[in-house]
């Protein structure tokens, strides 16, 4: 069911604000993708030989602000820009620094593998960027490089303490555990985030893509991890929730939340609040689900009318599947798109 009413472009009043899906779920934030490019290549998310989209077919800098813009008229509190590595998009700073003006929107964030954040963090500030997640899956440099094949862990580290200091008000880390390969730093990583006073996510991997290593080799259970942390560090649970996949426990006696992502171990669907929207404008219902509409040609054909993009987005939200059907024990991976393509 989908409450909504609206007129024209030119004249534009929505009478309810909420995208409601057939299981009664609000759909309140969205995922935008920016970017399929990135200067990593980390091995859960990528293959070394990626083939990126030519430019023609990504939504342009007025096309992805336009868009967010109707979600934000229809209700959408919440924006995370995406990628790929939304910072090496050349004319992104236009999108936060014009999104950020919009007073209907809550939360304006970023996802980075903080390449950039010493040339970009400074805009982030500016455009009222107040918490981003930076993925950090090591503090190894031999095993930094070797999952994210080009990536140097002391420009990372450097970058992160440099956002730390610029005063984001809050700064989460993520991680994708992997069996053999940095499943060994759990507590350097948990340690890192307590004495930087930021917040730590662990997310399992998920099928997407397909990748060169065996994934059921590779995973490790958040169950399993929760196990040990509760061994190693007093863990108060919160009741924190941003409507998504993740369980926040706090650290006794710090300011780091630590965050289960787990979307094989416990599935998380049934208080999904959030769509995604690809570079190239696919509107993806679900992560882990093939089910997309494609609004990039809509927004070329009706340049003055929202009318009929907002139609397509109310059809699609009926179609919303209840969950994702990831089987890491499968061979082949649940979804053949990259994670770099959806937007993570
Ligand atoms: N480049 C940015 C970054 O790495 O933070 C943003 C895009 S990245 C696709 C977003 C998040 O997706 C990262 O935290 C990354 O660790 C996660 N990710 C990518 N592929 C994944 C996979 N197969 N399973 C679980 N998480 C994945
Ligand atoms: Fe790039 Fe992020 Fe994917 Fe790593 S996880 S390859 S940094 S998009």
């Amino acid at each position: 069911m989908v409450y909504y009413t609206v007129c024209s472009r030119k004249n534009y009043t929505a009478m309810t604000t909420h995208l409601i899906d057939q299981f009664n779920r609000n759909i309140d934030y969205i995922r935008l993708s920016v970017t399929d490019r990135c200067d990593f290549r980390c091995i859960y998310c990528m293959s070394e030989d990626m083939h990126f989209m030519p430019r023609k077919d990504l939504l342009t800098l007025e096309e992805l602000q336009r868009l967010a813009e109707i979600f934000i008229q229809l209700g959408v509190k919440k924006i995370r820009i995406t990628g790929g590595e939304p910072l090496v998009r050349k004319d992104i700073d236009q999108l936060f620094l014009n999104l950020g003006k919009n007073r209907d929107l809550k939360e304006l964030t970023l996802t980075t593998n903080a390449s950039q954040l010493k040339k970009k963090g400074q805009m982030l500030i500016d455009a009222g960027v107040k918490r981003i997640n930076i993925s950090l899956d090591s503090l190894d440099s031999k095993v930094f490089k070797k999952m994210t094949r080009t990536g140097h862990l002391d420009t990372i580290l450097e970058n992160i303490y440099f956002a730390i200091e610029l005063g984001f008000k809050k700064i989460k880390l993520n991680v994708v555990l992997m069996r053999g390969i940095n499943d060994h730093e759990i507590y350097n990583l948990v340690d890192f985030a307590i004495k930087n006073a930021l917040d730590v996510s662990f997310i399992e991997e998920m099928p997407l893509g397909d990748v060169t290593h065996e994934r059921k080799e590779t995973f490790v259970s958040n169950d399993d991890l929760l196990k040990n942390l509760k061994n190693h560090y007093n863990l108060i649970k919160t009741s924190i929730s941003t409507g998504g996949p993740a369980n926040y426990w706090q650290i006794q006696n710090s300011q780091t939340h630590v965050g289960l992502i787990s979307p094989h171990s416990h599935n998380f669907c049934e208080s999904c609040n959030r769509v995604r929207i690809s570079c190239k404008g696919e509107l993806f219902l679900c992560l882990g689900q093939e089910n997309k509409i494609e609004l990039l040609p809509l927004l070329r054909r009706h340049l003055n009318d929202d009318k009929p993009i907002i139609n397509s987005i109310l059809d699609a939200l009926k179609t919303k599947p209840k969950s994702h059907e990831f089987e890491i024990h499968k061979k082949s991976p649940a979804v053949i798109r990259f994670m770099s393509h959806t937007g993570g």
